[in-house]
């Protein structure tokens, strides 16, 4: 069914440009193909104008098949004193080669003049000019009319016939942006309606958090008008970041009524949130609106009793409906159906009444318990579902290593030793690596490939190392994350100890031993 508001996903271009994100083309990849499952209907993928880093994105882009998102390469209006066929950042827009192009153009003349430093007519024909040129080569182009709430406020004349300059040159949608994220939401209806009021185009808004208000500014412009919105998985952004995608998604669905993500995807809202923050190695925020671990907790005394009588009496909505749980109450049914509805994405048959159900359940919480987080690390949740549904013993299992570092003068020299036993034979190899890590990812491979030649061929893609409750300083333990591919497909697995090449050996491991029960499975 066609929505009636349009979720447009900026997490790997805006998003990417916050304090502390840094998002590697694996990374990009991943949450891509999960933006994509998750059933958002445009992703931009990145700026090809602006790094290297986002050429080699669309490039490996083009060879996956979305299923429902469309993606979206980012660039702006061509520059002043240059056809649009000569300007290079212009072409790179083409050769991303993606189904959609964004562009965005300068609505406030404070900016044609000073920055630009362009006359207000001179920018008008560089819309229409690059606008159409795009038009003319096939995308479907969407304008971001940078700066538009500011525009508007400066001079709505001029802010209007830039607008109306792409929606001529035949833009599908015309973007208004709250880029310096000041705005009110009287102000933001006020000008979306205007802007709606003079276009034929369809109407979009991106918003910025920089006086949080970027949600409520989202919402005020769908009610003025608006079919499309942009924003970014848990409101990563430049300063204080972008409306977050998160917030609006249920926002918009729960309390507007209004058809946007796929029902079925609601659920897995929080997956999704937790994921991505993983992916970007972010500590998922506990007090995060809908999603976080305290959104539907409930404290002692009156809460908990009047919550247990009447559900709704301290609670806006369901948690189940966005993935999430209330805290005092966690609900067996709850976690059981997730679990089931994961196993099955892994391929397991299992149903609510599996007899191992029970036991699955119990274990991950326990691994939880310890550290473990799953939401990235598929490959490493199979192997615990698999372990207690099959019963089958682990094609592999590492007998024994050792890890040694010493330092020559100036060059330091890793050394790894591992001892495997596959079908009763033992096999010990030695390697030496950049690293204790590598070095032990090294020799593990080397012994395992006399076996498993089909293991040659994976890559270690990443690896995050993240110290879990390090306010209790000595007792810190260890979550390393690691990404692989084999080329084709790519997987996370996790392993926690209180010792770092413990915990990288366990996801080390997790991770050829799933691509080993891939194949066979
Ligand atoms: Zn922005």
């Amino acid at each position: 069914m066609k929505p009636e508001v349009e979720i447009y996903d900026t997490t790997l271009r805006d998003g990417s440009q916050g304090e502390g994100i840094n998002l590697s083309v694996m990374d990009k990849l991943r949450i891509t193909e999960r933006l994509d499952a998750f059933g958002v209907h445009f992703i931009e993928g990145g700026w090809p104008g602006s790094n290297p880093k986002d050429i080699e994105y669309f490039a490996e882009a083009k060879h996956r098949r979305l299923k429902r998102a469309r993606l979206a390469a980012f660039g702006s209006t061509r520059r002043k004193g240059v056809s649009v066929e000569s300007d290079d950042q212009v072409r790179l827009l083409l050769e991303a080669e993606t189904p959609v192009v964004t562009i965005f153009g300068k609505t406030w003349l404070l900016h044609v003049r000073e920055v630009l430093r362009a006359t207000p007519d001179e920018n008008l024909v560089m819309i229409a000019d690059t606008v159409r040129f795009l038009k003319d080569h096939g995308r479907y182009v969407i304008y971001d009319a940078e700066h538009g709430f500011d525009g508007f406020k400066a001079d709505a004349d001029y802010a209007l016939a830039t607008l109306q300059a792409a929606e001529k040159a035949g833009a599908d949608m015309v973007v208004l942006c709250d880029t310096n994220g000041g705005s009110l939401p009287s102000e933001i209806s006020r000008i979306t309606a205007t802007a709606f009021k003079n276009l034929s185009a369809r109407i979009g808004i991106h918003t910025h958090n920089d006086i949080g208000m970027g949600l409520a500014n989202a919402i005020a412009a769908l009610e003025a008008g608006a079919v499309q919105v942009q924003g970014t998985i848990n409101g990563y952004g430049e300063r204080t970041g972008n409306c977050n995608l998160i917030s609006v998604i249920p926002t918009v669905a729960l309390k507007m009524g209004k058809r946007c993500a796929p029902e079925s995807s609601l659920a897995k809202l929080k997956e999704l949130s937790q994921f991505v923050d993983e992916i970007a190695n972010i500590r998922h925020d506990p007090r995060q609106p809908w999603v976080g671990e305290a959104a539907f907790a409930h404290k002692g005394g009156t809460h908990v009793n009047a919550v247990q009588k009447v559900v709704s009496s301290y609670e806006h909505v369901d948690p189940a409906r966005i993935g999430n749980a209330r805290r005092v109450l966690i609900s067996d049914l709850a976690g059981r159906s997730n679990i089931v509805l994961k196993a099955q994405e892994l391929g397991f048959q299992v149903s609510n009444e599996t007899p191992e159900l029970k036991d699955i359940l119990a274990h991950i919480k326990k691994l939880e318990h310890e550290g473990y987080e799953f939401e990235a690390a598929e490959g490493s949740l199979a192997l615990v579902i698999r372990k207690i549904l099959k019963h089958e013993n682990p094609p592999f299992t590492i007998e024994g290593y050792h890890v040694s570092i010493r330092r020559d003068r100036s060059i330091s020299v890793c050394q790894a030793s591992v001892k495997v036993l596959v079908d009763g034979e033992i096999e010990h190899t030695i390697a030496e690596g950049d690293g204790p890590v590598n070095a032990l990812d090294q020799a593990l491979r080397a012994a395992l490939v006399k076996f498993f030649p089909q293991l040659k061929r994976i890559r270690l893609e990443d690896y995050k190392v993240r110290i879990l409750n390090s306010a209790s300083g000595t007792e810190a333990r260890t979550r390393v994350l690691i990404e692989s591919t084999d080329g084709k497909e790519q997987w996370g697995t996790v392993g926690v100890h209180d010792n770092i090449i413990e915990a990288s050996l366990q996801a080390l491991s997790d991770s050829l031993e799933y691509r080993l029960m891939r194949r066979s499975s």
